[in-house]
């Protein structure tokens, strides 16, 4: 195998979801990526994947897995919890939600913990948001909240939010007016043309304030760091396109639950006096495919219930965690599992768990393991950006088992096993 170059693969390193990778393999080994964005050389890697199939810790044949997988499930079907994890194809995700439903089982997503105070938010209230073109084509006056796109989402900056020259403003970055607002810890990005320091107590006053500057109500006499916000917002009403930006899955989870409703409501209380949206920030590996897929084929973004016989919202019982408060006879856990909390994998020593995803194989205490290609490096297909735009998959590297597939046929082999659905 000689030196292969693949053009515009789609990245999932993070929800950006660049799709203007070129990938350069030497030997079957990827060796170079460019542009050179250090997260995605991360999420590439050299492209190696496992490629093991164990039932109870010794290696199995693929067919006499999905059987043992298959039986495992069936047996526990009504008490079975789905975990839709990262790196999947939305392809993949439709097998996992599939299964669910056959199953009666709960089914929910890597980020129904971290990204749920968004989503419920918006439902709530609504949400005014754009895609990333109309940000990068649009935007005039760009504030980040709490959050410097440039640590976990290297290329937003570049691509979408502050560099690039946009039909309405075609300066580029000279077009653009940047504020960055750093709240406790949480630093926006520097460089920015206008400022604003709050302590962590004062940031849901100072969105309060924002939203009552933009309303026109009389606000009395504010502190300094809310005087501070309230220019902000004023700022903001000047813009012919404001575009807030956020992060909807913070790495410390540490903003109040608040945090999402009050940009939700800020960025649409800005489309009174002008055009506004709200960004969210999501993080890679076609999370927010998992969502959209959930919403196509059940109405619900996360936290499902299938146990009645029909999709239910659960939202306040969300979240893979539960694993370890009982009520579980078994779990199939489909994509990456590095993001389980120590508390989920303790509590999958306790019951039989089926793992099927990228290495799965590594997955302490699993009764079947089936390590399968990573979407976007082995598997094309379908993923969602952080903007919730289907971006297609290329497969630079072939071999690995797919996931899609495999979950087909452990779908094919639970319909055998278990029957139809009663009613
Ligand atoms: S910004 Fe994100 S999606 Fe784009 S190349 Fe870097 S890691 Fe990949």
């Amino acid at each position: 195998m000689g030196l292969i170059r693949v053009e515009q693969a789609t990245c999932l390193g993070c929800g950006c979801g660049c799709d203007d990778v070129a990938v350069r393999i030497d030997g079957g080994v990827i060796v170079d990526l460019t542009p050179p964005c250090p997260l995605a050389r991360q999420w590439f890697g050299d492209g190696s994947a496992g490629d093991r199939v164990l039932v109870l810790g010794r290696p199995a044949e693929a067919a006499a897995a999905i059987a043992e997988a298959a039986r495992v499930l069936a047996g526990a079907r009504g008490r079975v919890l789905v975990g839709i994890g990262p790196d999947l194809s939305s392809q993949a995700q439709r097998e996992a939600v599939a299964i669910a439903d056959l199953l009666g089982a709960a089914v929910d997503t890597a980020t129904s913990t971290t990204a749920a105070a968004g989503l419920l938010a918006a439902q709530r209230r609504g949400r005014a948001t754009a895609t990333l073109g109309e940000i990068r084509n649009r935007a005039d006056v760009v504030l980040f909240w709490a959050v410097d796109p440039g640590i976990r989402y290297p290329r937003y900056l570049s691509r979408y939010a502050l560099d690039p020259a946009g039909t309405h403003v075609p300066e580029g970055r000279r077009g653009r007016t940047v504020i960055s607002a750093s709240v406790g810890g949480a630093r926006g990005p520097a460089g920015a043309d206008l400022s604003l320091d709050l302590s962590a107590a004062d940031e849901i006053p100072a969105l309060s304030v924002m939203r009552g500057t933009v309303a026109g109500n009389p606000l009395g006499e504010l502190s300094g760091a809310l005087q501070g916000a309230a220019e902000v917002a004023r700022r903001l009403m000047q813009a012919r396109y404001a575009v807030i930006v956020h992060d909807g899955e913070p790495a410390d989870e540490s903003g109040p639950a608040q945090r999402a409703e009050g940009l939700v409501a800020l960025a649409q209380a800005l489309n009174g006096p002008t055009r506004a949206a709200l960004s969210t920030l999501r993080a890679g590996g076609n999370r927010s495919g998992a969502e959209a897929v959930l919403t196509s084929q059940t109405g619900y973004p996360m936290a499902v219930d299938y146990s009645t016989g029909v999709p239910r919202y659960a939202p306040t019982v969300r979240g893979l965690d539960r694993l370890g408060r009982g009520g579980f006879q078994a779990a199939l856990l489909v994509g990456r599992t590095d993001h389980l909390s120590a508390q989920s994998r303790s509590a999958l020593g306790g019951i039989a768990t089926v793992v099927i995803g990228p290495r799965a194989t590594a997955t302490a205490g699993a009764r079947v393991a089936i390590d399968t290609g990573v979407a976007g490096i082995h598997e094309a297909g379908t993923a969602y950006r952080m903007d919730e735009v289907p971006v297609p998959l290329r497969s630079p590297l072939r071999g690995a088992r797919p996931a899609a597939g495999t979950l087909r046929e452990l779908l094919s082999a639970l319909r055998s096993e278990a029957g139809p659905v009663s009613a």
